[in-house]
């Protein structure tokens, strides 16, 4: 993309539905406006009463249309429901708007296919809120695990207050595609996918095994009917420096488990069982010794880290992080799975 004429100019943002998550986006393009040269000129949802508040909580105005919000701004976060997207983001991609939709992207392979095109069309920034491309766990684990090798994710969820307009797959497993295909670089050779619907008329809990051509295999479990909250990665590294890590995106903290040197000391049997803040030696075999020690993750707000990285896309004019081209590949894998669970639902 070509560069900006005036990199200097005060960028105009807004925000297209305010629910659960839009809100967020009102709130941090409003912290950035204290740093970034950016304004958040309003904020626009089809209840116009929910708009009007979180508009007051945030210092903005309300906007009367998307219309109206596309005409005074140059960026805009769309964050309604997924059903929404294609119709929002086509129309304001058209307008010469920059957009960042949320994730998924669409849920129809054609649309996200078009929404890519527009964007190429009329040189304008797609970004796609895969917010875990941002988060410090996903950094860390990038320069530790330089050759993945197994990663194992688990992404458990309550079951939703809101609509859910779409399956489990689609809204949580989504995530962790996104993060194995920018993490394993890799084509799918092979993939083995299962689910079941519970609550929703869509699948609910959802498990898939993908073997990658590089011999590196994920298995990743995907649950919105579970008491308990998770978002964990663990992965087996290889290489000159083989290594075990856990990592916790919430908490943005976990474990690395790796060979030790000679140096290290033998560690107490406390130390041993509780994990502590320092290394400690867990096993020994043969002369060798394997080391559990706390990953050094500076915490950070992934949605601020995300939404920064927007506003310097659309000032530059460069291609996002997560495009709607790399968002694209995730979702067509996440189709796959889907019809693998529906295939395999309609001959039982
Ligand atoms: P939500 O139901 O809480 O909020 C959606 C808002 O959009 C509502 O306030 C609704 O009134 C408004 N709305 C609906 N149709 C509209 C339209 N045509 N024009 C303007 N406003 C409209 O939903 P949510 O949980 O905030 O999810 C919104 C989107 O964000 C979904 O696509 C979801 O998948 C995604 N999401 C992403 C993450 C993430 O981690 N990146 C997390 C949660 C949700």
């Amino acid at each position: 993309m070509a560069a900006t004429n005036d990199s200097t100019a005060k960028l105009r943002f807004a925000v297209i539905g305010v629910g659960a998550l839009g809100q967020h986006h009102a709130r941090i393009y409003r912290q950035l406006a204290a740093t970034d040269n950016i304004e958040l000129c309003g904020v626009f949802d089809a209840n116009s009463e929910l708009a009007a508040k979180i508009a007051a909580q945030h210092g903005t105005s309300t906007f009367a249309s998307i219309d109206a919000a596309s005409a005074a701004v140059d960026a805009l976060s769309i964050v309604t429901p997924t059903t929404t997207h294609f119709e929002i983001a086509s129309q304001l991609l058209r307008d010469g708007k920059h957009v960042l939709v949320e994730k998924p992207m669409t849920d129809d392979s054609q649309e996200a296919e078009t929404l890519v095109q527009l964007a190429h069309d009329y040189k304008r920034v797609l970004q796609v809120g895969h917010v875990e491309r941002f988060n410090p766990v996903f950094s860390f684990l990038q320069k530790a695990a330089p050759e993945p090798r197994f990663i194992e994710t688990h992404r458990l969820s309550p079951f939703p207050k809101r609509s859910t307009d779409i399956g489990v797959v689609l809204d949580l497993m989504i995530h962790d595609l996104d993060i194995v295909l920018a993490f394993v670089k890799s084509p799918i050779k092979s993939l083995d996918s299962v689910g079941i619907p519970v609550l929703s008329k869509s699948e609910d809990i959802a498990n898939v095994r993908l073997r990658f051509e590089n011999g590196c295999v994920a298995n990743l479990t995907a649950s919105r009917v579970s008491p308990e909250r998770m978002r964990k990665i663990r992965v087996f590294s290889a290489g000159d420096h083989p290594a075990y890590i856990s990592l916790d995106y919430r908490a943005q903290e976990g474990y690395l488990y790796r060979l030790g040197t000679s140096e290290e000391q033998k560690s107490s049997l406390l130390k041993k069982l509780f994990h502590a803040k320092d290394s400690a030696i867990v096993s020994e075999f043969a002369g060798k010794k394997i080391v559990r020690e706390p990953v050094p993750i500076e915490k950070d707000e992934p949605l601020k880290l995300e939404l920064q990285h927007f506003v310097e896309c659309v000032r530059n004019k460069q291609t996002p992080l997560v495009s709607g081209t790399s968002a694209k590949q995730a979702l067509d894998l996440a189709f796959e799975i889907t019809e693998q669970i529906r295939a395999a639902d309609d001959q039982i």
